[in-house]
């Protein structure tokens, strides 16, 4: 595995700051947790949750950006733009999920073979705080809906009175809220170093931090022409690629 070495730009550094406190944080919630007997059931192997779409920063994307070989980013950006074409035909958010997790299927960068994340060190946020109080099964595509009445009543009082989920669904709720200062550093960095702020697709903002162009003008702040490079690639859309200048 090729590891996120250290990031000499603020943006970047800053994210690997709050990736490490993160860190910390929920490895300490985690244990406390255990120790209560809460359980956890994700793991290396269990891979149900790596067909989700995952909305980031550019600052994360760029992280995880610097780790690719050329055949890893060709086949990030291959799933960027089949995320593009289901966007641009999508009738509305839950429909694109959908297909997201049936038809376009596994993140590029989930290593098949072992079932673990082939960047462990550089996977983003979402990825850091997605854990689950139930078994595998509840976080794969299609659960929900091929659940009957009776069984989706019971996943509901299973959830209702297990520790640590929000009462609704069956993802462990503080470790998500303790991952949003990284969201929040992200945030700052990029006003502060760009004047602009950069979110969207993982896998299209993956495939842009390597655009030197692209990067040139959110550097320099330059929104619009940002925009328009993406456009001129094939790879913006308003649901996966948002730029907004720096409003203080
Ligand atoms: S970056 Fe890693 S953990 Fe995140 S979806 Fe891709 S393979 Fe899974």
């Amino acid at each position: 595995m090729t590891s996120s070495a250290s990031f000499p730009d603020p943006v970047a550094a800053a994210v690997q700051q709050a990736y490490a406190r993160y860190g910390q944080q929920a490895r300490t919630w985690l244990s406390g947790y255990t120790q209560r007997g809460g359980q956890v059931y994700c793991g290396a192997g269990c891979t149900a949750c790596c067909t989700m779409p995952i909305r980031v920063s550019l600052a994360e994307a760029r992280i995880m950006a610097g780790t690719l070989d050329a055949e890893l980013a060709r086949a990030v950006e291959a799933h960027a733009r089949a995320a593009v074409a289901n966007a641009r035909t999508a009738p509305n958010e839950d429909e694109y999920v959908r297909r997201h997790r049936l038809h376009i299927g596994f993140c590029p960068i989930l290593d098949r073979a072992t079932g673990g994340c082939s960047r462990y060190d550089a996977r983003p946020t979402r990825c850091r705080d997605t854990f689950s109080a139930l078994p595998a099964r509840y976080c794969a595509a299609e659960t929900w809906e091929s659940m009957g009445q009776r069984e989706r009543a019971e996943y509901q009082r299973v959830v209702a009175r297990t520790p640590g989920t929000d009462g609704e669904l069956h993802f462990i709720a503080p470790l998500e809220h303790l991952s949003e200062p990284v969201w929040e550093a992200a945030s700052r960095a990029m006003r502060r170093a760009w004047g602009l702020e950069v979110w969207g697709d993982f896998w299209l903002l993956t495939t842009l931090a390597q655009d030197e162009r692209f990067m040139a003008a959110v550097q320099a702040g330059d929104g619009r022409r940002a925009w328009q490079l993406a456009s001129g690639r094939g790879l913006a859309h308003r649901m996966l690629l948002e730029l907004a200048p720096a409003t203080r």
